[in-house]
């Protein structure tokens, strides 16, 4: 069994993390991707992050066609900051025998070596860094067995330019799946101060 994990905010998720999901799963094979929204992340603890049950929500409605993908409750069931150690941790108790291929952006890549237990992460899980518009992808550092980097389709798309679109009036179809832009205009998301 090979599993992607694909972790973020997802405040809200959009054709970026789609994108990027499903080119890995289909260039390394991988039989499932789980995507695992946080619970407060600790990068973000300055501002304000969306109800976490509201992200988790978001990230079902997007991903529910595509049967290779499926949503964690782990990291939001988990009380305080989510850490990737802990998610990683909790994955390899749920799926024994699994093989994990923790998914990341070029931005949250080049900040891998800042996070916590650095060096149990690569026991872990095998790393893959893909390419984001406005970001370098580099594995300087990085242990070269344990990350693969990949290049995927350019999508500059963010999760803070769809919050200041909706904030602003602005569309954001086509950015976020059809679901997705229903479900934040249902629940009045990112229409407050920022
Ligand atoms: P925010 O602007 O709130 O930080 P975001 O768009 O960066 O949101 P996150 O939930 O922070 O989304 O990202 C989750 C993961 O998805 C990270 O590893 C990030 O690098 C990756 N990612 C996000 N957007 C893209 C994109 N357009 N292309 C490739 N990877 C992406
Ligand atoms: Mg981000």
């Amino acid at each position: 069994m090979r599993l992607g994990v694909m972790g973020g905010t997802f405040d809200p998720v959009h054709h970026g993390h789609l994108v990027a999901a499903s080119e890995v799963q289909a260039l390394l094979g991988l039989d499932e991707v789980v995507f695992v929204p946080t619970g407060q992340p600790w990068q973000k603890e300055e501002r304000e992050v969306s109800p976490a049950e509201h992200r988790y929500l978001m990230t079902v409605v997007a991903t529910a066609s595509n049967p290779r993908f499926t949503v964690s409750r782990v990291d939001i069931d988990r009380a305080g900051l989510t850490y990737t150690v802990d998610t990683l941790r909790d994955l390899r108790a749920q799926r024994p025998g699994a093989e994990l291929f923790f998914i990341t952006g070029a931005d949250a890549l080049a900040q891998i070596l800042s996070w916590k237990d650095a060096d149990e992460l690569f026991g872990l899980a095998r790393f893959v860094g893909v390419t984001r518009p406005g970001y370098e992808l580099s594995e300087l550092g990085l242990p070269a067995d344990r990350v693969t980097l990949q290049e995927v389709p350019a999508m500059a798309i963010s999760s803070t330019d769809c919050r200041e679109r909706v904030r602003a009036g602005e569309p954001v179809w086509y950015l976020v799946p059809d679901g997705v832009v229903q479900y934040i205009s249902k629940h009045h998301l990112y229409r407050g101060a920022p």
